[in-house]
């Protein structure tokens, strides 16, 4: 078997990479050990002294890297040299903090003096997607190797390039061999790892579909696991909300990353005394998207990131119009070749609906109107999903009290759902469950040792 990295923009083949035996790889897991036994002796500053070289090496080769994601995942190269940089933030934020992230917390007992020391486990095994190829590898790999594990990174079967470039940056940053391992194995290989006895945890971010699997072993197994999965966030348009600045942030939040994003907007709730200027406004925008190459910075609607993906959710767009949704735009794919899809809103989605049910992986929004705001709250949390969300009002109280009753792990007044370093990341419900990202991202794979002093 073999991982292959292929362009969405024209589906031409771009390398292939051998994959590992089973046996290979559990050679690999010994010597994780081994450098994890070693490596949780360093003190921090040994640490950050990698971990900061790995975000010079991002910001210094910014360029290139960026045109490996976009080559071989499709995002537009904006987005790619936002993302290198972002995980050049995110490297520094867990190099600088984790000292004090970790330090020593003393607890107020009467009788005696007892505190918390935080350790690490061991070895993790991170399961990481194609999406943001480099950032969800950075956010698992920065704070757990601050925190003194040794991580294995299975990364998606398209991204082999990136996956290799991590693994080449952080030996170039001469972290000692076996504490970040980059794993070229097919899934059935994932049960092995996890339930050996030297493996401490899995953190896997993906779908709903994988995040079940993974954590199965996990429980079977005794093993700690954050799960990242997929969303249906809500974009709640309130009847006194800033409609231009809305608009914009709907196109925003639907079209980052052409739409694969797990806390992309991909619910707009519309209350119905603005839904006839939300939509037409709407409509305006996204119209005048310009599809094109990745690698052309005027390009604002990239390919899909595979073939495959485009044709799911031209299955999951027409199944719908089938069942009876509007397409108000767009709703098929252009004509050239590449893994596109024209950007699209769909209106009269109902239950039952792929459009409605499912994550919409793409850049289709689905606009649902309806009487007021109570009405919108149920909306909102009739999902399986509770990952992100938003709300659209000029009263920011009314947004803290409708924010206080979305089901989801993060909720963003008047800007779309984002991810920053020094803020949590996680959902709710079939969004997974852990943290990442700031300070509670580098509890999750700790030992918090109690230490009591006579
Ligand atoms: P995916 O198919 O679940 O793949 C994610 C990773 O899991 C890949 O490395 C994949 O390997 C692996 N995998 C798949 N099935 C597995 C199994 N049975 N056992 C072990 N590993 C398995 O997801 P995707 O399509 O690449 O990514 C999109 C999904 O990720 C969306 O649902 C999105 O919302 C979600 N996501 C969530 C977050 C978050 O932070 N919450 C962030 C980004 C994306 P192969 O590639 O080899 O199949």
């Amino acid at each position: 078997m073999k991982f292959v990295s292929i362009n969405p923009a024209n589906n031409e083949t771009i390398e292939a990479f051998e994959t590992q035996s089973k046996v290979e790889t559990l050679e690999l897991v010994k010597l994780a050990d081994q450098a994890y036994r070693s490596w949780r002796t360093t003190t921090f500053d040994q640490r950050k002294e990698v971990v900061i070289a790995f975000a010079s090496l991002l910001r210094q080769r910014v360029d290139d890297l960026a045109q490996i994601i976009t080559r071989e995942m499709g995002k537009r190269i904006s987005e790619s040299r936002r993302e290198v940089e972002f995980c050049a933030q995110i490297a520094e934020f867990y190099a600088n903090g984790a000292e004090s992230f970790l330090a020593n917390q003393q607890l107020e007992t009467a009788d005696a003096d007892v505190f918390i020391r935080f350790e690490p486990i061991g070895v993790l095994l991170g399961v990481m997607p194609w999406n943001y190829p480099f950032y969800q590898v950075t956010r698992f790999a920065a704070p757990n190797i601050m925190a003194g594990n040794a991580v294995m990174v299975k990364h998606a079967e398209n991204v082999p390039r990136c996956a290799q470039v991590i693994a080449d940056l952080f030996d170039e940053c001469r972290l000692p061999s076996g504490v970040y391992t980059n794993l070229f194995i097919p899934t059935s290989f994932v049960e092995a790892i996890v339930s050996d006895i030297r493996v401490q945890g899995v953190s896997l971010t993906g779908s709903e579909r994988a995040g079940a699997a993974v954590a199965s072993l996990a429980g079977k197994n005794l093993k700690r696991s954050v799960l990242e999965l997929g969303g249906n966030d809500p974009f709640i348009v309130l009847e006194d909300a800033d409609m231009d600045a809305t608009v914009e942030f709907a196109v925003k939040g639907r079209m980052a990353n052409t739409g694969q994003s797990c806390v992309a907007a991909k619910r707009f709730i519309v209350v119905k005394s603005v839904a006839d200027e939300f939509l037409a406004k709407f409509k305006q925008a996204m119209s005048v998207l310009k599809i094109g190459d990745p690698m052309d910075d005027d390009t604002t609607v990239a390919p899909l990131s595979t073939e495959q993906a485009a044709v799911a959710l031209s299955e999951q767009v027409q199944a719908s119009v089938d069942a009876g949704a509007t397409v108000l735009l767009g709703g098929d794919r252009p004509a050239r070749p590449g893994a596109y899809f024209n950007p699209t809103i769909l209106t009269d989605v109902t239950p039952g609906m792929p459009t409605y049910d499912q994550e919409l992986f793409g850049p289709v929004a689905t606009v649902y109107v309806v009487d007021d705001e109570e009405a919108a709250i149920q909306l909102a949390n009739d999902s399986s999903y509770g990952l992100g969300g938003s709300i659209y009002t000029r009263d920011i109280d009314r947004g803290q009290r409708i924010a206080e009753r979305i089901e989801s792990g993060m909720i963003f007044i008047n800007q779309p759902t984002t991810s920053q370093a020094d803020l949590p990341f996680g959902g709710v419900k079939n969004s997974g469950y852990g943290r990442e990202l700031s300070h509670l991202g580098i509890l999750e794979f700790v030992n918090k040792k109690l230490v009591h002093l006579g």
